[in-house]
């Protein structure tokens, strides 16, 4: 048997898991089945599409089984999916590969009721199984491979990891209860209710294991004569959830708290989803999507590696939830499924990117999910959380798609000098504008005050014309320049353009440049190559200079930059 240390990270998730204040402990049972669900998935995938699978899968039917001991003081968790050999136990349970555990740990503060809330917010799931055990093996052997291991842990700073049997194909995750836990979760009826709760419409049946001790009905011959009755034990195998994929239902059937259970089980997240899409569409092609906007944008949402939200289906088998083009980048914080009822079962993950039926699926999918988002804008309270999610993968996609730019330009939101505190859509500022205006003016920097107080604004206050201040400049400065115009008013940033119909006087001018020359000389003397040149402006009323931007070379070094830096 040999020893293996966690990496410091899981160790401190660990010591937080154990010694966690979480009141939501119950979920354990959900990230554990939705585990034994996604490795029932990728075996009926392989057995589709693996030669070396087929034959001794054919019959094979993918559940999972739960059982649980008071006596004893062990709850197991089993499923016949994938299974994991010793690498697999090594890279996925005992080290920190995943993204979202890593994260999670970056994102604790040392509080611990604090970072007790962060694990909801995360959703760190096979680590949560240590909030109620005081020991967890986990068996395993691996489809199509011969040894199988046991994985040993007490959720201290180390793992054991040893050979052993056992002989079918998947995982048992033999849970020893902590004393306190025996009488919460080694319970027939909380066990079926948590069940029924977060995982109904997990697509394969989970049984109820148990043994009950029954009274057996006495005749009444030995009624008569005054036997007692006699007690024998009997197993029970129940099935506890309804095991049918959700997105097949109908809509008229499904109630709020079934999407949004469901939306718990596929997305890491413990919080009800801002905006549910559930959308079936016949025809030529015919399929079925179900989409979730979260309420908060995921945590990975700007690292290179993010992990991508959708996992896709082709009549009911999983197919891939690796791959990062079922939708355009810019949605990708969509969580959700589609399930494609024209693609081949066989389909390769490779031949996916240049499938017309999937092209399809996906041009009609982004069309639905801004119209909902469209809908949504209507309810300002609303909204005004989903732009504080989410408005930079906005602005990216008015740079990433073409064809939906106009309806993703509606979308937007700016604030402006129209208002202090509500931002306003492009539609509202044009209406705001005088009709001769034509021109959307703007002004782009880091700091909204700064902004606010920039002598640039002066004789566009003036003259009463409204400028957006865009203050999230890393992205506006790349994006606003790229729009081109909305609804045929182009879009002007106020630092390189010139400022709005001031009345000129020739004369005047020219008699102030005059008397200006020599101090103008003198400036530029002085600030060198600070700057390209120094000018006169009628731009300014109570301020007595300010700087202006000329070449557009900087925007296009800062753009490649932070396209890079998404993986793009
Ligand atoms: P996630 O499910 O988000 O990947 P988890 O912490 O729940 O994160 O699980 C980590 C990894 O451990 C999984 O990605 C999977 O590779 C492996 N794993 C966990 N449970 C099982 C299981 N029952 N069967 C096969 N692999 C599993
Ligand atoms: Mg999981």
């Amino acid at each position: 048997m040999a020893k293996h240390q966690f990496q410091t990270e899981v160790g401190q998730l660990l010591h937080l898991m154990t010694h966690s204040l979480y009141s939501n402990k119950e979920i354990f049972i959900r990230e554990l089945v939705s585990n034994g669900s996604d490795a029932i998935d990728k075996l009926n995938y392989l057995r589709l599409t693996d030669e070396k699978l087929k034959d001794n899968f054919a019959s094979w039917k993918g559940e999972i089984n739960i059982s649980f001991d008071e006596k004893d003081k062990s709850l197991t968790i089993m499923d016949n999916g994938i299974g994991m050999n010793e690498e697999d136990m090594i890279n996925s349970i005992g080290t920190i590969a995943k993204s979202g555990t890593k994260s999670f740990v970056e994102a604790l503060t040392g509080d611990a009721k604090k970072d007790s809330n962060l694990i909801g917010q995360f959703g760190v799931g096979f680590y949560s199984v240590f909030m109620v055990a005081s020991k967890v093996d986990v068996i395993s052997k691996k489809a199509g491979e011969e040894k199988a291991y046991k994985w040993s842990s007490d959720g201290s700073g180390e793992f054991d990891l040893a050979p052993c049997t056992k002989e079918s194909a998947g995982t048992v995750i033999y849970i020893k209860l902590k004393d306190e836990e025996v009488s919460e979760f080694a319970i027939k009826y909380r066990i079926k209710s948590i069940v029924e709760k977060y995982s109904n419409h997990i697509a394969y049946p989970i049984f109820l294991n148990y043994e009950e001790e029954v009274t057996l009905e006495l005749s009444e011959e030995d009624k008569k004569a005054g036997k007692e009755a006699t007690k024998t034990v009997e197993k029970r195998h129940e099935q506890i959830n309804a095991a049918t994929a959700l997105w097949t239902q109908s809509k008229s059937k499904l109630k709020d708290e079934d999407y949004n259970n469901f939306y718990k089980t596929i997305s890491q997240d413990s919080n009800d989803p801002m905006l549910t899409i559930h959308t079936k569409t016949e025809g030529v092609n015919e399929y079925t999507t179900l989409f979730y906007i979260p309420q908060n944008a995921p945590f990975d949402m700007y690292r290179a590696d993010y992990q991508s939200g959708i996992k896709l289906y082709v009549k009911r088998v999983f197919i891939t939830d690796d791959d990062k083009e079922l939708l355009p980048t810019y949605l990708r914080f969509v969580r959700g499924i589609i399930d494609s009822e024209d693609l081949p079962l066989n389909v390769s993950r490779e031949i996916l990117q240049e499938n017309r039926i999937l092209a399809n699926i996906k041009q009609s999918s982004v069309k639905k999910i801004l119209s909902e988002i469209k809908k949504l804008s209507k309810d300002e309270e609303k909204y005004e959380k989903f732009i504080s999610q989410y408005i930079r993968a906005l602005k990216e996609g008015v740079y990433q798609d073409y064809t939906n730019k106009e309806s993703i330009l509606e979308l937007l939101r700016y604030k402006s000098t129209n208002d202090e505190v509500k931002m306003t859509s492009l539609e509202d500022y044009k209406n705001r504008a005088s009709s001769e205006q034509k021109a959307i003016y703007y002004i782009i920097g880091e700091n909204e005050k700064v902004l606010r107080n920039s002598p640039l604004l002066e004789s566009y206050k003036k003259n009463n014309i409204e400028v957006l201040i865009l203050d999230d400049k890393e992205i506006d400065e790349i994006i606003t320049p790229a729009i081109g115009a909305f609804k045929e008013w182009e879009f002007k940033d106020i630092t390189t353009s010139e400022a709005p119909k001031v009345e000129i006087n020739e004369e005047e001018k020219k008699e102030q440049d005059e008397k200006y020359q020599d101090l103008l000389v003198k400036i530029k003397e002085k600030l060198q190559n600070e700057v390209k040149e120094v000018k006169l402006t009628n731009r300014l009323d109570s301020f007595a200079s300010c700087i202006t931007k000329d070449s557009q070379d900087a925007q296009m070094a800062a753009m490649a930059h932070m396209f890079r830096q998404m993986g793009q």
